[in-house]
């Protein structure tokens, strides 16, 4: 009589909807369901730990120290800020990072109190991304109840830096540095719902800034204007032919500068988002907008003969990498069979998320939703409906299992 320790069984090559059978597994799925009510609980306790973007260091001291509660070795913060705990496999490879994100938009001072009505929990992050650390801590918990062990590793990472300015420092930290070469898959769970993001749409934001002695309208008149140089490089910008596949924008979201109606400005200055979710056509666009930005000038100076000429720095204030995990790669084709083996129908989508930055070096990633349905992510209003939150965090846990192998 052989006897099959469980993780040999969980290495075979079982369909997703075969380990949901798995009686381990089946009692990992069942925790999860039990645990659901503490992990609300908990998804309100760390709302309320105010983490605004570069300041993430007393929610990750809890994640820090809940991490270690439950078990994960080697738990530490590395120099981003992220909060690392490993959960070891029979082997150290594959390697699975099991990712939520730390930090919100929201300033220091805002309120973070959470309400509830009946289901519904209201309160800045409750849905983006206080569920997916919450769903994290549930997915740690529930495997440990269950003893479940797998083949391979799981890393989990409550990250710094997802929101805005904030420009993915975490998951950049954590692939070129803290981990780099050791990440085999990953998967971040942010916000609500079920959805499932293979496609990571890229961006680079500048903020440019033209800048010319100035002087007086009247009496300085024939000098070269920073605003209407602007005014050019604007007109050469909306002329911009885009691929509509893959889908890439460009839009010139602010403008500023000037002092007064009567003076030539000695500044103006606009901000530029592009995005695209393939790399070569996000560069392009970028060659062409510097390009463009730069014969405007040329063209202002030219107009008044180089009297005052305008002077121009476009900073580049964000780059998100853009990237694709293919639908018919391992990662996605078990996310989709995990979700339809717990009765998801779920369509893949685009993002902006954590998994950008693997995405782009060609590491197998996606970003799946939290479960329950939310409303007004980034506002002070953002609502999470707990009805049947379950789901994500069952939905989550298999796939981690499925994938740590
Ligand atoms: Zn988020």
């Amino acid at each position: 009589m052989l006897i099959v320790p469980l993780w040999a069984a969980i290495a075979l090559a079982q369909t997703p909807a075969e380990l949901a059978n798995d009686p381990t597994v089946r009692a990992a799925l069942e925790a999860v369901r039990r645990n659901e009510p503490a992990a609300i609980e908990q998804e309100v306790s760390v709302c309320e730990i105010p983490a605004p973007p570069f300041h993430e260091e007393a929610r990750g001291q809890e994640l820090k120290r809940l991490f270690t509660g439950l078990g994960l070795q080697e738990v530490r913060i590395d120099k981003a800020g992220n909060v690392i705990g490993v959960r070891p496999g029979r082997a150290a490879h594959p390697n699975l990072v099991f990712a939520a994100h730390l930090d919100t938009v929201f300033p220091e001072g805002t309120n973070v109190k959470v309400t509830r009505e009946g289901t519904v929990l209201k309160g800045p992050g409750i849905g983006d991304d206080c569920r997916g650390l919450a769903l994290m801590l549930s997915v740690i918990r529930s495997l440990r109840e269950a003893h479940v062990e797998t083949p391979g590793t799981i890393t989990f990472v409550a990250d710094v830096g997802e929101e805005g300015l904030g420009d993915l420092r975490g998951m950049k930290e954590l692939f070129g540095v803290t981990l780099k070469g050791q990440i085999d898959k990953f998967v971040s769970v942010d916000g609500t719902g079920l959805g499932v993001v293979n496609v990571g749409v890229g961006s680079y934001r500048y903020r440019v800034t033209f800048k010319g002695p100035g002087g007086h309208s009247y009496g300085a008149f024939g000098m070269a204007n920073p605003i209407q140089a602007m005014g050019r490089a604007i007109a050469k910008i909306d002329a911009f032919e885009v691929p509509s596949r893959p889908k890439t924008t460009f839009n010139v979201g602010r403008v500023g500068g000037g002092t007064s109606v009567n003076a030539i400005p000695y500044e103006a200055w606009m901000e530029v988002d592009m995005r695209s979710s393939d790399p070569a056509a996000l560069k392009a666009l970028d060659e062409k907008f510097n390009a463009a930005v730069k014969q405007a000038v040329q063209e202002e100076n030219q107009r008044w003969n180089n009297r005052g000429a305008v002077t121009v720095s476009p900073e580049l204030v964000g780059i998100r990498p853009a990237g694709e995990t293919p639908r018919s790669s391992p990662i996605v084709e078990t996310a989709l069979a995990v979700s339809r083996a717990l009765g998801v129908e779920e369509v893949l989508r685009e993002g902006s998320t954590d998994a950008n930055v693997p995405m782009n070096l060609g590491i197998p990633a996606i970003t799946i939703s939290g479960g329950g349905a939310g409303t007004g992510a980034h506002s002070l209003n953002e609502t999470f409906d707990t009805r049947d939150s379950w789901k994500g965090t069952e939905r989550a846990l298999l796939l981690a299992v499925a994938l740590a192998r």
